[in-house]
């Protein structure tokens, strides 16, 4: 049954040797593999499925779209498709949050919307080096990976990744140690051998390096810090914004504005490849095509991007109903974790989950979740979170299956590692 992926496809395949089956159809919170049996998907594709999988009001329209005969692939010629995408995402996101930002499209995935800023960044300041932080991951192209902290993916890039020094994310420490102290300290001393960086780029929540949910009075000290040393702030939003959190933006909560925004993943809601590089006009010195790339917004992406921010975004219902949602999840998840010595629960929104003490259990409870029908990743530089992040239309019942279900498998993997 899967001897054409192992035969075939390369070792470097990886989430699919954790759920080992051949998914077929999906609906909403639900995937399904071939045999028909049904996994309640608290994955969302990473982030790219916030707003569950194939939804009516994103399918309808790009079925209608694709049987018009309109154009699928322009580069990045005027098309009406990214005409309504584009005024739509001024007059629904941008306008009313008072952002006044250019709209660049990179590549369409979220490491590409990174390599952009970055460049642009090292373009506008005229300067190379740029300030990342422990345990961030911002992709795997040379540029997106020499800001990115994890070992192992770093160790995949075969060249010195370079022009980047990471510093302490927001508790890093012991809570004790003053913020920024060792950041503010190097950045006024001519003697410290740190270039006058670029930029900074941070992301509110660690997403992929184990649920590290930033403080908003960190962010904001960040944010003045960056203002005061004329480093720009880069939030790479592309795993925590499209409504994660809560809010659109993932750093509207701590009332800063980044000079840049990475997005991805979801913002083309339904899982097509889409991303925007969001920037301060005054720092849109791009020459024309100095940036290039031959699929740099794609129709169907636009249309169903256009589809999600109309029927998620023209009022504040899905942003209410992720809070109530995130306090459902929080209450279940310190229920499991109280039960377990060290465990403590992560994240912020609905990008939450169970750090684990002993490194091993976080595995072992997303295979004992598949086994049960639940999808749920790990995180962090030793895989040791139980990560969960289901679509933000999860409905209230689902959401209480997959607590019960983790429930259970947390359960079994701490009886199996205490037997180990
Ligand atoms: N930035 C963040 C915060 C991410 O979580 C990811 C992907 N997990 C990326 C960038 C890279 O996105 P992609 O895999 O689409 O290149």
């Amino acid at each position: 049954m899967l001897d054409v992926f192992e035969n075939l496809e390369s070792e470097v395949r990886s989430y699919c040797r954790s759920w080992p089956t051949v998914f077929d159809r999906a609906e909403g919170s639900f995937i399904y593999d071939e045999e028909g049996r049904g996994y309640l998907d608290f994955f969302a594709g990473a982030g790219a499925l916030n707003y569950g999988h194939n939804h009516p009001d994103l399918r309808r329209p790009l079925i209608e779209y694709l049987e018009s005969g309109a154009v699928v692939h322009s580069l990045d010629m005027h098309t009406k498709a990214k005409r309504t995408f584009l005024e739509l995402f001024r007059d629904l996101i941008l306008e009313p949050r008072g952002l006044e930002y250019r709209v660049q499209f990179p590549g369409p995935t979220g490491a590409n919307s990174v390599e952009a800023a970055l460049k642009l960044a090292r373009k506008v300041t005229g300067r190379e080096h740029v300030i990342s932080f422990t345990n961030a991951f911002h992709g795997m192209t040379l540029g997106a990976l020499a800001v990115t902290g994890n070992s192992m993916k770093r160790g995949g890039a075969g060249v010195p990744l370079s022009h980047a020094t990471p510093v302490p994310y927001d508790d890093y420490f012991d809570g004790e140690t003053a913020d920024f102290l060792w950041l503010e300290r190097v950045l006024t001393d001519s003697g410290s051998g740190i270039e006058h960086p670029a930029a900074v780029i941070v992301e509110t929540v660690q997403g992929e390096g184990g649920l590290n949910a930033a403080r908003a009075t960190w962010l904001r000290e960040l944010r003045d810090l960056c203002t005061r040393h004329e480093m720009l702030l880069i939030v790479d939003d592309v795993q925590a914004g499209c409504g994660r959190t809560g809010t659109f933006f993932s750093f509207e909560e701590a009332g800063i504005v980044p000079d840049i925004v990475c997005l991805s993943k979801s913002v083309s809601g339904y899982g097509l490849p889409m991303a925007l590089t969001l920037f301060r006009p005054e720092l849109d010195i791009w020459e024309p095509g100095e940036h290039n790339g031959t699929f740099r917004g794609h129709n169907p992406a636009f249309v169903t991007g256009a589809a999600a921010l109309e029927r998620f975004w023209s009022d504040d219902v899905l942003s209410k109903e992720v809070i109530v949602k995130t306090q459902q999840l929080t209450e279940g998840l310190t229920v499991i974790a109280d039960r377990c010595a060290g465990a403590q629960v992560r994240g912020r929104g609905l990008l939450i989950g169970i750090a684990f003490d002993d490194y091993s259990v976080a595995s072992t409870v997303s295979s004992e979740a598949f086994e049960r029908g639940l999808l749920v990743e790990t995180s962090g530089p030793e895989s040791e979170v139980v990560k969960l992040m289901p679509a933000l239309t999860t409905d209230s019942d689902d959401l209480q299956r997959g607590i019960e279900i983790l429930d259970e498998a947390v359960d079994t993997a701490v009886a199996c590692t205490a037997v180990a």
